[in-house]
């Protein structure tokens, strides 16, 4: 029998993984804003946002896996836009903090609302499909991790909290958050959680 032609399913998935990376880039792109962010520079609103203070320039280098001359020069961007504010660490007066000021809070809030393009597009999957993708990219982002190829992110794969498969199926909710106290199945995995605290 011929074979069906084009790369095996493996070297199709990471083309439309890439594809997909594109989309989300596009759309980074689209969405700068009154302050013309770029990508870089929405993602360090949207990551300051979510930690409940300041935090040392090395961590975004770290959490955005860049580079620090990268980093630098969008932080400075920022601080000329005013939306991030950097100020000294009182243990160690070398250490810049960056925080986001005023400005900088009602960014990341526009940053926060939800590409009507990317979400119309995730929105028209099935439940199941949801739920699908959502296990196989978590399960992807944990093997990455574990190989150092992408940094740790806040996901329950990588939580205290996360005890999986604890409910016996089929409750279609397999899993358990110790946080809530709650079950919860594959299509709520969280790929970035508020609550999460290493494993
Ligand atoms: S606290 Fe958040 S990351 Fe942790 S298990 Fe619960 S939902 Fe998942």
């Amino acid at each position: 029998m011929p074979e069906v032609p084009g790369l095996p399913p493996s070297g199709q998935l990471l083309i439309g993984l890439a594809r997909l990376g594109q989309a989300v880039r596009m759309q980074a792109w689209r969405n700068g804003g009154p302050h013309g962010l770029s990508p870089l520079q929405a993602d360090i609103v949207t990551m300051l946002q979510a930690r409940p203070g300041a935090v040392r320039q090395g961590e975004i280098v770290a959490d955005l896996a860049s580079t620090a001359p990268t980093v630098s020069d969008a932080v400075k961007a920022l601080r000329k836009k005013d939306l991030v504010e950097g100020t000294r660490d009182p243990g160690d007066a070398r250490v810049l903090l960056v925080g986001l000021t005023e400005s900088g809070r009602a960014e990341a809030a526009r940053l926060n609302e939800p590409s009507e393009v990317l979400t119309g597009a995730v929105d028209a999957l099935s439940p199941e499909d949801l739920a699908a993708m959502l296990r196989g990219t978590t399960a992807l982002i944990r093997r990455l991790q574990d190989h150092r190829a992408i940094p740790v992110s806040r996901m329950c794969l990588t939580c205290r909290f996360f005890v999986p498969h604890a409910h016996p199926e089929p409750t279609g909710r397999p899993h358990h958050c110790n946080f809530v106290d709650a079950p919860f199945g594959d299509a709520e995995l969280r790929v970035t959680c508020p609550d999460h605290e290493p494993g």
